[in-house]
């Protein structure tokens, strides 16, 4: 480095010829023959030949950006760039923030894109021509750690060619620009740590001193070792070994490569002697002054590429747990060559450069008397704003190296001059172009604006009409419900004066006779499930209630949606989909309402059947307490004579006489099997108080062991009074809970005794009037005994047992298809062939369970499916016979016929049995209103039985 400005600028002409030394022919292996030179290429940043760059001493600084990394995005977020690059008018824009940014003009500006080769040939190949011509000449990059330093000047690229660095492309032109038989191409690795200087290629030398011809100003180094090259290979090799030491080096010193300089010094010595006649290159053009001598001569000059110490280092090192002193060390060269070049650009008369070790190296190689390129590297992260801002600072304090030579200035004046006009004309091109376009984006976005009003007010009418529309509908609908109130208070007030009746009735029945007990009984029954059904319709009545209450809620959420629509009405889209939205939920809001009262209609239908069929047992009850009372009036005449013989005798009497089980009310929700007996009034409660005493004494496991006694009195005795206890709710659970199940199953399987069949069939029956102990019978293999007990006997008494049981498990869904399976459903249609109109009853009872519970879970979309009656043959049965039996029987085979004409996957079979005739006929003439509906409403659903029965 000049140690002055005037010696710089004198620096050319006083360039000293170094004579001796002629290449010593050492071992090298290059090849004799003399290598073709290169010529300078035009995209030289810097060409010797180019006029704009006359300035030898110029140094020249270049910027490179390095591509984002991993290090820029930390949590793969949050990157911003602070960095924008004008490659085309040799710029750099650094943006501090969104306000405000700085651009800066440099030599070169290379994007993160920028090729190696592209790199060297504009920074380091007018260098390394001119120390080809005998000048020194210095590379250096300098820059943040992580920048790409090493990556531009170090990088070996043993790979991938084109990723070699300055330092082996500097070294492959040289080598092939001077002959191995005449010239010398020496070098030299060199690391520069805490002030000291360490042989990278003899690790052992440590602390070399630097020497200084006090003459010719000349560095050098006499104590690192000089390795002459052979060719590119033998330096790769020693660039590698090099990079090694320096690794294994810095781990000795605890230290990194980021904070020592790496050094690499190329000494070349040409000879001139014979060049003249072959070599035509640049060498002659730009040293005429050796030209014309005909004398062998020695040109001596020398490469200096330097990788720098990272720039952050300045900053920073003091805070990374240093000493101080040690943190003044590192800092030292870098901080020194800094001064130096300030005091460079500031033309300043003392140019600091004994300060460090590094400027003393760099003294002969930078300034005046040398070409000098600096790279500076960055990065984009807008994270080191400052760092990158004062490496820049640095690379335009360098820059201004050159504006001290006046001449140059004129010179550069002009041609930046031309520059800026350029970028002056085509900047204010490119603003009025984006005015023009600006300009035109109005215009359409003026006319967008006047389309969204327009589509926008027709929105709004459509709205406010949708929105009357539905407050339309709702009041509709609220007049609907208001109006089913009503329908259902009325038939309130219909069933209360039914209730009146039925009070009435039992009144008049308490009346008759006190004794019959078992009428009373049923009466009682009839008005708890009078008064179960007065419990339905208040539910049915606050369900309605709930309903007008949704109603009102509904009523408030479509004032709320209004209020939203006018909230949003200024963002047309987000309001359309609103409205949409609601009305999609309105309307299925309507729909749902719509269905749920559809459901109750259906409900309460249903319900006023149930009442109806009840309406009509109720009477045929009547008539048979009228005929029994009748019955009973002679019976007791014949009593009295009987009871003059046998009056002490009556539990005898009981035990011997016909046993039967009788059903005092039936209904589709179940039937109750109570005892009833031809015997007089004294024997029933002397009948009954036995029982109780038994029970009451024996107790119930012991009654229930007794029905696997080998006695078959004693068995006989047990069941009957297990039937008995059976018929009363509160000890349906105990007898189960105690076995008492198990012990009949297994009595009805075992035994050959029809009483035993007669009773158990009876126990099990009043057993499966609970939802809970169907499953169990079913279970346990009951369907299949009693099947097994109908198929078996013809006893009318028996047989109605069975049909009973089995008609109570047809009322539950979830067994039908076990039932079937199991063969209960064929049993209970096989048990018509006796023709008993009691045991039909049941059966008809069943069926219509049966077909209303099949019904219903088809209506809710559990099962699907043709009936599993039709298979046993129910279908034709009850189309042929719905009109043969007692009026309760016919309504129930009627109803169980309408259920299953509801289920369409049934059309097919109806249509084949001839029953649409019969579909038809009770659509008209069923006793029934309810049924008559039911019917109506299969034909109406079904095209295909509406077509049929056209
Ligand atoms: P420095 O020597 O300034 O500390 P390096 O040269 O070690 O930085 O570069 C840091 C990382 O970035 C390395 O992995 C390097 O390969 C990568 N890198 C630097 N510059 C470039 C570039 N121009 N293109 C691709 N990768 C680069
Ligand atoms: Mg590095």
């Amino acid at each position: 480095m000049a140690s002055n400005a005037s010696s710089r600028a004198s620096l050319r002409s006083e360039r000293q010829i170094p004579t001796g030394r002629v290449g010593n022919g050492s071992a090298s292996a290059r090849t004799k023959s003399v290598p073709p030179k290169r010529s300078a290429t035009a995209s030289s940043l810097r060409s010797p030949v180019d006029p704009d760059n006359a300035d030898p001493g110029r140094v020249r600084v270049a910027v490179r950006l390095r591509p984002r990394n991993a290090d820029d995005f930390p949590h793969d977020s949050d990157f911003t760039s602070c960095v924008e690059l004008q490659p085309e008018f040799k710029r750099l824009k650094l943006r501090k923030n969104n306000w405000s940014s700085e651009s800066y003009r440099f030599d070169e500006v290379f994007t993160e894109r920028s090729s190696q080769l592209r790199v060297y040939e504009a920074v380091a190949k007018p260098v390394v021509e001119s120390v080809l011509a005998g000048y020194n000449g210095t590379v250096m990059a300098y820059g943040q750690t992580g920048t790409g330093k090493t990556y531009t000047v170090g990088r070996l690229g043993k790979d991938d060619p084109s990723e070699r660095g300055i330092m082996v492309r500097a070294l492959e032109d040289i080598l092939a620009s001077t002959s191995a038989v005449s010239d010398i191409v020496e070098v030299s690795y060199l690391q520069l740590y805490l002030e000291s200087v360490q042989d990278l290629l003899a690790p052992e030398k440590n602390n070399i001193p630097i020497a200084e011809d006090p003459k010719t100003g000349e560095v050098s180094l006499p104590g690192a070792a000089v390795v002459e090259l052979r060719d590119l290979d033998h330096f790769l090799e020693l660039l590698q070994t090099g990079e090694a030491n320096r690794h294994a080096s810095n781990t000795k010193l605890n230290t990194e490569s980021s904070r020592s300089h790496a050094i690499l010094a190329v000494h070349i010595q040409r000879s001139l002697k014979g060049k003249e006649e072959k070599d035509s290159s640049s060498l002659a053009n730009s040293s005429d002054n050796f030209s014309s001598h005909r004398v062998p001569l020695l040109l001596k000059s020398k490469l200096l590429i330097v990788d720098l110490a990272g720039s952050e280092r300045i900053n920073k090192s003091g805070s990374e747990g240093h000493m101080l002193e040690e943190a003044k060390f590192i800092n030292l060269s870098l901080t020194s060559l800094g001064k130096c070049i300030n005091a460079l650009a500031e033309n300043s008369p003392h140019i600091p450069t004994r300060d460090s070790k590094l400027t003393r190296l760099l003294r002969d190689s930078f300034g005046g008397s040398a070409r000098t390129s600096l790279i500076i590297t960055i990065g984009p992260s807008a994270k080191y704003y400052s760092e990158t801002s004062s490496t820049i600072m640095f690379g335009q304090r360098a820059m201004k190296i050159v504006n001290t030579v006046k001449l140059k200035e004129e010179v550069d004046y002009e041609s930046l001059y031309r520059k800026v006009e350029n970028q002056v004309d085509s900047l204010t091109s490119e603003l009025e172009r984006q005015q023009k376009l600006r300009d035109a984006d109005k215009v359409q976005m003026q006319k967008k604006l006047k389309e969204y009003e327009a589509s926008f007010a027709e929105f709004e009418e459509t709205f406010s009409m949708k929105s009357e529309n539905l407050e339309k509908e709702n009041n509709r609908l609220e007049l609907e419900i208001r109006r089913l109130v009503e329908d259902l208070n009325n038939e309130k007030h219909q069933n209360d004066l039914m209730s009146k009746e039925i009070v009435h009735l039992k009144m008049s029945l308490n009346q008759s006779k006190e004794q019959q007990l078992e009428n009373s009984m049923s009466q009682n029954i009839l008005a708890d499930t009078t008064q179960m059904y007065g419990k339905k319709i208040e539910e049915l009545l606050k369900q309605l209630e709930d309903e007008q209450s949704r109603s009102a809620s509904l009523e408030e959420q479509l004032n709320e949606m209004c209020q939203q629509l006018s909230d949003t009405q200024n963002s047309l889209q987000t309001q359309e989909n609103v409205v949409d939205e609601l009305k999609k939920e309105l309307s299925e809001i309507h729909e749902e309402s719509t269905s749920q009262i559809q459901s109750l209609k259906v409900k309460y239908d249903e319900l006023f059947s149930e009442k109806e069929l009840l309406y009509e047992e109720l009477k045929s009850m009547e008539e048979k307490v009228l005929n029994e009372a009748r019955q009973r009036k002679s019976l007791e005449e014949e009593v009295l004579k009987l009871n003059r013989a046998l009056c002490d005798n009556s539990v005898e009497l009981e035990s011997k006489g016909p046993y039967s089980m009788t059903r005092s009310a039936s209904g589709l929700s179940g039937a109750v099997f109570m005892p009833r007996s031809v015997k007089s009034r004294e024997t029933i409660s002397g009948q009954k108080d036995t029982i109780s005493k038994i029970f009451e004494e024996v107790g119930l496991s012991n009654i229930l062991s007794m029905l696997k006694s080998e006695d078959l009195d004693v068995q006989i005795h047990a069941v009957k009074v297990v039937a008995n206890l059976a018929a009363e709710d509160i000890n349906q659970e105990r007898i189960v809970e105690e076995g008492g199940l198990d012990a009949l199953l297994l009595l009805l399987e075992a035994s050959e005794n029809t009483t035993i069949h007669r009773v158990t069939a009876g126990a099990i029956a009043n057993l499966a009037m609970n939802g809970s102990n169907q499953g169990l019978i079913m279970n346990k293999g009951g369907a299949r005994l009693l099947a097994n007990i109908a198929s078996k006997t013809n006893d009318p008494q028996t047989l109605r047992m069975v049909a009973g049981a089995i008609a109570n498990l047809c009322g539950n869904e979830k067994l039908h298809v076990t039932l079937k399976k199991d063969g209960g459903i064929k049993a209970l249609l096989g048990m018509i062939r006796g023709g008993h109109s009691d045991v039909i009853a049941q059966i008809a009872r069943g069926i219509a369970n049966f077909a209303k519970c099949e019904s219903r879970s088809i209506s809710q979309g559990f099962r699907k499916g043709r009936s599993l009656l039709i298979e046993d043959g129910a279908l034709n049965w009850m189309v042929a016979n719905s009109t043969t039996f007692s009026a309760s029987t016919s309504r129930h085979i009627e109803l169980a016929f309408c259920h299953l004409a509801q289920n369409e996957d049934n059309a097919g079979d109806i249509i084949s049995s001839g029953g649409i005739k019969e579909l038809v006929r009770i659509s008209q003439v069923s006793s029934r209103e309810d049924i008559r509906n039911l019917a109506k409403k299969a034909l109406n659903s079904n095209p295909v039985l509406l077509a049929a029965a056209r």
